[in-house]
């Protein structure tokens, strides 16, 4: 996971919020009418996944299948928890169906780690770190316990170290480890800003290895 700068509220979302909030607030919060039917947040599913390239923010797999990975937009903080924020432009999530079934309305005490914290110490690069040996996402050294307990909580529910992401990160980190050892040391860091944060599959993950790779002394 790495931190995505949602940018700015499209045109048309504070309508819908306008119009459609109440009615979900009074069916979970209120608990009057029946269950709305409105998802409008689908049509600002192009205009989120824009920011990533269609890359899930939590698992960082390319959403552009079916199935497991059909694109959808999460309300990360989940709509009968958070009725309120419905259709908030700061609560969508550009997500693989997978993801957010497995998330589905959970909402930990902890919360999760939000993919696009506006607070620098909120985000994913300070909750997460990666084991170059098995391939999965773990906590980071140091870490306060309820912020342990909300980056493991992220890691678990939204079952962020199953093996096909264990595969397709040491798959990725191998391909990437032999591209830095062709190179040569001082076309180091260009090949890195190349495969760091940006729009590609496993860029956190490629960012984390990085930060271990300079940590052990390698590069
Ligand atoms: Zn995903």
């Amino acid at each position: 996971m790495r931190w995505i700068d949602r940018g700015p509220e499209p045109d048309g979302v504070a309508g819908y919020a306008q119009q459609f909030t109440q009615g979900w607030v009074d069916y979970f919060q209120n608990r009057v009418g029946e269950r709305p039917t409105d998802h409008y947040w689908g049509e600002f599913r192009s205009a989120l996944g824009s920011w990533s390239n269609n890359i899930c923010w939590y698992c960082e797999r390319q959403c552009d299948g079916e199935g497991e990975l059909d694109p959808t937009v999460d309300n990360f903080r989940p709509r009968s928890r958070f009725p309120e924020l419905v259709y908030a432009w700061s609560n969508w999530i550009f997500s693989c169906y997978r993801c957010n079934y497995a998330k589905l309305d959970k909402w930990p005490e902890t919360g999760y780690v939000d993919p696009c914290a506006e607070d620098p110490s909120e985000r994913p690069e300070q909750y997460f770190d990666y084991n170059v040996v098995t391939g999965e996402i773990i906590p980071r050294e140091g870490l306060s316990e309820t912020a342990r307990r909300k980056a493991l909580n992220t890691i678990d529910d939204l079952d962020l170290n199953n093996l096909g992401l264990l595969e397709a990160r040491l798959e990725r980190t191998k391909e990437f480890y032999e591209l830095l050892q062709k190179t040569p040391a001082s076309e180091r860091q260009a090949v890195i800003d190349q495969h760091v944060d940006r729009p590609v599959e496993h860029a956190g993950v490629i960012r984390m290895f990085v930060e271990n790779l300079r940590r052990d002394g390698v590069i």
